[in-house]
């Protein structure tokens, strides 16, 4: 097979690439459950795991059940310090022989590589989402990449099955280019797709700043050049190893945005409990300053403190609620306001996704709806801009509401009714707005367990069929500087 040519940056990136530092970063991280299996793992994390717990794991090795097949275990010095003092952060990164006890799922959730033009990217709406890297620091045992962090075997709409690749500069700059120019000289939209400009790309995996940051700096300056209007930057480093947002890496993004001024940045994080960045004191209790708000943890206050005080970018919290882990109305209610406080905003909160195993970690529909209903009261309105999400096959929905009351003379609203609002569409022209309105079930954790109780469906929820030609083919690009 060909390798596909180098890409060659222009002067303007390389001469930004050329100032680019990268440290070495000490995460000390404990990669696997063979550390504690075979008690290498340094003696104050030994205990992480209790003995039978080890022996219920060790049981389940090379079985059907064995968890690390199903999701690698990762975990960092930082993240276990603030674990083992915390049964929530404990759920999200502990293995657990529950996981595996129903395997159910799909391997690739939402049908993502059917959005995929070239290997490793996802072009859904007007956004691009890239696999630059298949790991993070540590890793959530919930992660809906379970795929792509396993490195597991999926199949394509072809029909090929094959492990997800990770997306390369000159393949995903060469479609941008391609893709734009077709809109462009179609008067605003695809002539084969209906999609529009492709102006936003998000840099994921797995988590970016896993990566150096020389490849992260490579990956902006060619989107940039490629003419994307705004980049994100997916992360839950910011709970893994705060320590990361350093001077060189704040530098970097300092650089890139002198050197490509008209290109938004936006800092997607991911924190799921107040526990990830709040202070405990010895009762366990978060810290109060004197004016009664909540002490950060001062490594993660710091990192937090220099990306927000960078006028120029915005930083986004994310994070699905999972059960055991934040299916808590006060955590969330204390989180949302601690975040927003600090000039953080909240994008959306979502329902588990229909992974392998996803009836492990998946609060039903409903009770997610209520836990952050329940969490937003008392709260402002600009700290509540928080919607719950859900990701169909046919696009991103909200949860928009839940009903205790039948509608009088209506069949199947007896016990009350779900809406979902359709945001996105995920391949073709907009549907937004849309609404699709089922009975009520409260042990539903996925689309599936309303089938049976449609009621008005004009978003098209439960009539989907899989798409069939989104993929656009990729025109060969002359004289791109991307080169390939
Ligand atoms: S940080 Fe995100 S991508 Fe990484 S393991 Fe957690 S959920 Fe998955």
């Amino acid at each position: 097979m060909s390798r596909a040519p180098k890409y060659v940056p222009t002067p303007r990136e390389q001469s930004f690439l050329d100032t680019v530092e990268n440290p070495r970063y000490d995460r000390q991280i404990i990669n696997g459950l063979d550390a504690f299996f075979e008690d290498r793992a340094p003696e104050d994390m030994a205990g992480f795991y209790s003995k039978d717990e080890i022996a219920e794991l060790m049981s389940l090795r090379g079985t059907e059940r064995d968890v690390e097949d199903r999701m690698p275990v990762k975990i960092t010095r930082h993240y276990f310090e603030l674990a083992k003092n915390s049964k929530a952060l404990q759920r999200l990164v502990k293995a657990s022989a529950d996981e595996t006890l129903n395997l159910q799922g799909s391997e690739d959730p939402g049908y993502q590589m059917d959005y995929s033009p070239v290997e490793g990217l996802l072009h859904k709406y007007e956004m691009g989402l890239m696999y630059v890297i298949s790991t993070c620091s540590a890793h959530c045992r919930f992660c809906y990449r379970e795929e792509l962090i396993s490195r597991k075997e999926i199949e394509r709409l072809d029909g090929t099955v094959s492990k997800k690749g990770l997306s390369q500069i000159g393949e995903v700059t060469d479609y941008v280019r391609a893709h734009n120019a077709d809109v462009f000289a179609n008067g605003g939209v695809h002539p084969e797709s209906g999609r529009e400009k492709l102006r936003e790309i998000l840099l994921s995996g797995g988590d970016a700043m896993a990566l150096p940051n020389s490849k992260i700096a490579a990956w902006l300056s060619a989107l940039a050049e490629a003419g994307v209007e705004s980049i994100r930057l997916g992360t839950k480093e910011m709970a893994f190893y705060p320590d990361r947002f350093d001077e060189a890496f704040l530098s970097m993004l300092d650089r890139f945005h002198e050197t490509y001024p008209e290109v938004g940045f936006r800092l997607m994080v991911h924190f799921n409990h107040p526990d990830e960045f709040l202070e405990k004191g010895p009762d366990g209790q978060y810290i109060e300053n004197p004016n009664g708000t909540l002490k950060w943890i001062p490594a993660t206050k710091r990192a937090m403190d220099a990306v927000v005080s960078r006028g120029w970018l915005q930083v986004e919290n994310q994070a699905p609620i999972i059960k055991g882990v934040n299916d808590d109305p006060d955590a969330l209610r204390i989180m949302q306001r601690a975040l927003y406080r600090v000039g953080v905003g909240n994008h959306y909160f979502f329902c588990g996704r229909d992974i392998v195993a996803y009836r492990a970690f998946n609060v039903p529909i409903e009770t997610a709806w209520s836990i952050l209903n329940e969490s937003q009261k008392g709260l402002s309105g600009v700290e509540t801009h928080a919607r719950l999400s859900i990701t169909h096959y046919k696009g991103k929905t909200e949860v928009v509401a839940v009903t205790d009351e039948p509608i009088p003379g209506l069949a199947g609203t007896e016990n009350g009714v779900l809406i979902f609002k359709i945001l996105r569409n995920a391949a073709d022209a907009p549907d937004r707005g849309k609404v699709c309105i089922v009975g009520r079930n409260p042990d539903a954790v996925w689309f599936d367990d309303y089938e049976d109780r449609v009621i008005f469906d004009e978003a098209g929820l439960y009539d989907y069929t899989r798409v069939e030609k989104v993929v656009e083919p990729v025109p060969v690009m002359i004289g791109s500087p991307g080169g390939s």
